[in-house]
């Protein structure tokens, strides 16, 4: 395995690749690995011939400093995964190697980053559009592998793609979980061990929704079913829980028997925000 910190190895790197008329799959990461990210380097690994792995803690799409300086960072642990999955290529650079001019482009989705993560966390997806941009620009994949846990992320790098000509086929991988339901996520690792039992009924409540949806139930009846669920686990707050168009993120009011429905959800269990959904 081959690790890359600077841009100028990298671009070598697939430059001889490229040449050599090498598929590459390619999987941007913020590190702290865990199984969910070994989906994606999996699913590549079977269809590409080369995988590239990215592990960047972008600092411009943390809304919050203290989340950006409790980020987890296990590089040594991170790059035994890589191996373990044979990956082929790892970029590791600093920011400044990311960043060696301060970011002042903004990008702007409509009404898809009005919602959901949009509508908390200003900026962040024209920041994480900015470092997605700059990832496809040095690494040239064919394919790059995306998670469903972060739907809105996959729909708006989706639109970028699209809208930018980027020469990329996206793949979207299904969320991995942990036994108790509970989907895996970097930030899992700051969860209280106390509070963790609270953590699986994120999950319990996305499938119950989804059961009170196909029993016909009303959107507004099962938003307030949900909240009555969420009471009695004082260590969960609730930031939002929405029943959405799959493709636009936009609320349904009304479902129809047509109707591609995500259910998606924020809450904070003590102080870490985790985001899961479910589709229907
Ligand atoms: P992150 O390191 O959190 O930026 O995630 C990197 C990629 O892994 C993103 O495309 C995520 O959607 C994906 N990912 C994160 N958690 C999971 C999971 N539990 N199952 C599948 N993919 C995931």
């Amino acid at each position: 395995m081959q690790i890359c910190r600077t841009v100028s190895e990298l671009r070598s790197t697939i430059d001889n690749l490229k040449l050599l008329g090498k598929k590459i799959g390619f999987v941007p990461t913020m590190g702290a690995l865990h199984q969910g990210h070994m989906s994606l380097c999996k699913e590549a690994k079977m269809e590409c011939d080369v995988v590239v792995v990215s592990i960047f803690v972008n600092p411009t799409q943390f809304n919050n400093p203290e989340d950006l300086a409790k980020y987890p960072r296990t590089e040594t642990t991170d790059l035994h995964h890589l191996n373990a999955v044979s990956c082929d290529i790892v970029f590791l650079p600093a920011v400044e190697e990311m960043y060696p001019f301060p970011s002042s482009i903004v990008f702007s989705f409509g009404n898809i980053e009005q919602v959901l993560e949009g509508a908390f966390r200003p900026g962040h997806f024209s920041a994480v559009a900015t470092v997605v941009s700059k990832l496809f620009h040095l690494v040239q994949p064919h394919l790059a592998y995306f998670g469903q846990k972060d739907l809105q992320q996959y729909l708006i790098i989706e639109q970028l793609v699209n809208q930018l000509s980027f020469p990329v086929i996206l793949k979207c991988c299904p969320i991995v979980r942990a036994e108790s339901g509970l989907a895996l996520s970097s930030r899992n690792a700051r969860i209280e061990a106390s509070l963790l039992p609270d953590g699986y009924k994120i999950y319990q409540s996305l499938v119950l929704a989804k059961s009170l949806v196909q029993q016909g139930e009303k959107t507004a009846v099962v938003k307030s079913k949900i909240r009555q669920f969420y009471n009695p686990y004082s260590a969960l707050e609730l930031e939002y829980f929405e029943i959405v168009e799959r493709d636009t993120l936009q609320s349904i009011e009304e479902i129809k028997d047509n109707n591609k429905i995500a259910i998606c959800v924020a809450a904070y269990l003590g102080n870490v925000r985790l985001i899961d959904n479910i589709l229907l």
